[in-house]
């Protein structure tokens, strides 16, 4: 019996690599999935982009799922020099609008226009360089801030890097660490936190001056604080790029110039944060349910503003 005790001890220390390797390898199959259904790219690069990106009446069902769209009609307008917020429960479609906009997947039905150019009559590298996504969970390299920002646009200076580090709300944090610039950003307990890392990830994106900038969920770690001014910069930012915030908690989307409302792939409600409160639907039901939360939680001691 203690035999067969130690071997599944030893079975179960192995079970955190194991879970890796299986996680590992349904993104593989799943990037095989999607691979085939993707056209061939395109080859337009204009020289000057205006950043007007649409989604028309999109319907979307994952490959694994056909019979099961996930996104049903669904359309949305983004505009240069403004942030436009996605907002709903989850599992609502959020996070399959930018796999469609990174060009991850195919539409079965509707199409995602660029400056009125359908997606993929351009060119992949373009897309790339036009349309920059800061992730959910932000990857920096074991290499000083300078050359996680630098990434971005190798060619860059320093001058520039200052600015889009100034617009991520960065710049001050970076300057008071140890080695400014300097300082590694991947080191094993490093001094940057999850909300500084994010910040890091949003300059880094920001020096390639984009047209159209995705911040998929992007200020989740940063207190509310930061988050107000990364938004303000983002607003002012001389670039004028469209800004596409992925958002879950309400507080986050208040300032944004309009708020979409999703639910179930479908497009509930449109408008500003006071417009919608005014309609008192579902946007309104959302706040206040989570400003009640709020202050349950802080009663309770502890904050919670997801949805
Ligand atoms: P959350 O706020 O929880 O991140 P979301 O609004 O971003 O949710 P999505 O992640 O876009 O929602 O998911 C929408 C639906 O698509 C869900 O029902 C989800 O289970 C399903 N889904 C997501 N990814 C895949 C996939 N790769 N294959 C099949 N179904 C998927």
């Amino acid at each position: 019996e203690l035999q067969f005790a130690s071997a599944v001890e030893v079975l179960m220390s192995y079970y955190p690599h194991v879970k890796k390797a299986v996680g590992a390898s349904e993104k593989i199959f799943e990037y095989l999935d999607r691979e085939p259904q993707l056209p061939p790219e395109g080859s337009l690069a204009p020289k000057v982009l205006q950043g007007n990106l649409q989604m028309k009446n999109i319907t979307f069902a994952y490959p694994k799922r056909p019979d099961t769209p996930v996104l049903k009609g669904f359309s949305l307008k983004l505009k240069p020099g403004e942030v436009t917020a996605l907002v709903g429960p989850s599992g609502a479609g959020k996070s399959t609008c930018v796999s469609l906009l990174e060009r991850f997947y195919q539409p079965q039905e509707g199409e995602i226009l660029l400056d009125g150019q359908p997606l993929q009559s351009y060119q992949n590298q373009y897309l790339h360089d036009k349309i920059a996504v800061v992730s959910q969970e932000p990857v920096l390299f074991a290499r000083s801030v300078r050359e996680n920002i630098k990434y971005g646009r190798e060619d860059a200076t320093d001058e520039e890097m200052f600015r889009a580090a100034e617009l991520a709300n960065a710049h001050k944090f970076i300057s008071d660490l140890s080695k400014g610039y300097d300082t590694d950003a991947g080191e094993k307990g490093s001094q940057v936190s999850g909300g500084q890392k994010q910040r890091i990830a949003i300059a880094r994106a920001l020096i390639r001056k984009p047209q159209i900038l995705v911040l998929d969920d992007a200020t989740s770690s940063l207190d509310t604080e930061s988050e107000h001014l990364v938004h303000e910069a983002l607003r002012k930012s001389s670039n004028g790029c469209a800004v596409l915030l992925i958002a879950h908690k309400m507080s986050t989307v208040e300032k944004a110039n309009r708020i979409v409302f999703l639910k179930d792939g479908e497009v509930l409600e449109e408008g500003t944060h006071e417009e919608l409160l005014a309609k008192g639907g579902s946007y309104a039901q959302l706040v206040h349910k989570q400003n009640t939360a709020f202050l349950r939680n802080t009663e309770g001691g502890s904050d919670s503003g997801g949805i």
